[in-house]
């Protein structure tokens, strides 16, 4: 099988690995009566990404062709889908496109919701090092991908399968000169060494958890280790970074760390899944926590397992953002008692509506930290109301909406000048 054949291979499933600042949209089959408008500036920000954009980092031993317009380029453009090249958003905004792929689809575990899991009745593939680094090249120098995402089924055990993966980055890294982004799967079991090495390498390494605890972990992948395979790589991430100099990493930075959950799989509660959300984020410095809705594939134990709803998929990740960005705390929450995220309201709002329906904020003295509790105001407009009050009095809905806040969303929780503004902007 050629190194194209692989790529499409492995590319039906890759839509299951979220991966880098993916742009969240609300599910249309929502309740909520939320825009999405709203949502996104509330919630869609930039994450601390550890790493400069392409625009910074250009180098010189960097080998792209000119954008060409020529037959083979627009063929492998055209066929950026099926090989698994999708868009990512980077801070700031920019978006390039990134191949998503494996070194292999031969895994030898068997977790009950995978496609690649052992046993399963369908077409594997497997790239060399050198192979898999000079696809993503050609791909690269013909401008298809811009920044590389590699991942792998575990053939022959966890450490050899990140030595495979380490090969890779090191050939691309050292032999072909690439310096674009990278980010580096570890695999379950990897050494605390190679966990270092992929580190020196990439601009992001990530280990996905999938569950939130032992006991789910067995439910789902009988044969992953939650706290010895899964959750020591993310912390030792986190030791190397605090303990070793950042020279040591990629281009002087040690890259961001990231990681994945399978929601509803299990009967695994948000306030589980929330809860060691609420830790990777804030122990363990992770950028960002990935929810993916559970989906059945046919030919696993789960086939039968009815889909997760995506708006608890949506729920949660504004639930993390909320921790993450706005200084929200577990306890802040929303969870019923049976520990689930209302599905059909926003966290920010449920909260305010407990907190701050009474108790209005005074938009002109309230400081950054109360001011990001109100919906409606983001990290990035939070700055613009403390800039623009600097210099007058914020007297009506106007005058906020001019610093970027979303004000009639604002509007049930503040005052302005000492006054609630009226729930709706007038038009004149
Ligand atoms: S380790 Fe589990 S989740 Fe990963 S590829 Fe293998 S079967 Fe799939």
């Amino acid at each position: 099988m050629d190194a194209t054949a692989k790529l499409e291979l492995f590319a039906n499933y890759m839509f299951l690995e979220p991966s880098e600042e993916h742009v969240m949209v609300q599910p249309t089959n929502s309740v909520s009566q939320v825009s999405l408008r709203e949502e996104r500036s509330a919630y869609h920000t930039c994450s601390p990404f550890a790493y400069p954009t392409a625009s910074c980092r250009s180098s010189p031993v960097e080998q792209r062709q000119p954008l060409s317009t020529t037959a083979s380029d627009t063929s492998i453009k055209g066929k950026r889908d099926s090989l698994g090249i999708s868009y990512a958003v980077m801070p700031g905004g920019k978006q390039i496109a990134l191949l998503k792929t494996l070194l292999t689809s031969a895994c030898e575990r068997n977790c009950y919701y995978c496609p690649f899991r052992s046993g399963r009745d369908f077409r594997r593939a497997t790239f060399q090092p050198n192979e898999m680094a000079s696809s993503f090249m050609e791909l690269y120098r013909s401008h298809a991908a811009e920044g590389f995402f590699l991942s792998s089924g575990i053939a022959g055990g966890g450490v050899k399968t990140q030595d495979r993966l380490i090969d890779t980055a090191e050939i691309l890294r050292r032999k072909m000169g690439y310096t674009g982004y990278l980010h580096l799967k570890i695999m379950p079991g990897a050494e605390r060494a190679q966990v270092e090495r992929s580190m020196q390498l990439a601009n992001r390494v990530s280990v996905n958890l999938e569950a939130p605890n032992s006991a789910r972990l067995a439910q789902l992948a009988p044969h992953k280790v939650f706290i010895d395979e899964l959750l020591k790589p993310l912390q030792w991430v986190n030791d190397i970074r605090r303990t070793l100099p950042d020279q040591y990493g990629w281009h002087g930075r040690w890259p961001s760390s990231v990681t994945q959950f399978v929601i509803g799989g299990t009967d695994e509660s948000d306030l589980e899944i929330m809860s060691i959300s609420a830790e990777l984020l804030k122990k363990l410095r992770l950028s960002r926590v990935y929810y993916s809705a559970f989906h059945p594939v046919m030919d696993t134990p789960f086939e039968n397992h009815p889909p997760e709803n995506p708006m608890r998929e949506f729920r949660l990740y504004q639930s993390s953002f909320l921790l993450r960005d706005y200084g929200f705390d577990l306890e802040d929450l929303p969870f019923s008692t049976g520990g689930n995220l209302p599905l059909s309201v926003d966290p920010k709002i449920a909260w305010a509506q407990i907190n701050l329906a009474e108790n209005p904020i005074e938009v002109n003295t309230a400081d950054r930290q109360t001011l990001l509790r109100v919906p409606g105001i983001g990290p990035q407009s939070v700055e613009d109301v403390l800039l623009a009050r600097r210099h007058r009095t914020l007297h009506d809905l106007r005058d906020l909406q001019r610093t970027g806040v979303i004000a009639s969303r604002a509007a049930p929780f503040i005052l302005l000048d000492g006054h609630r503004p009226p729930r709706q902007l007038t038009l004149w």
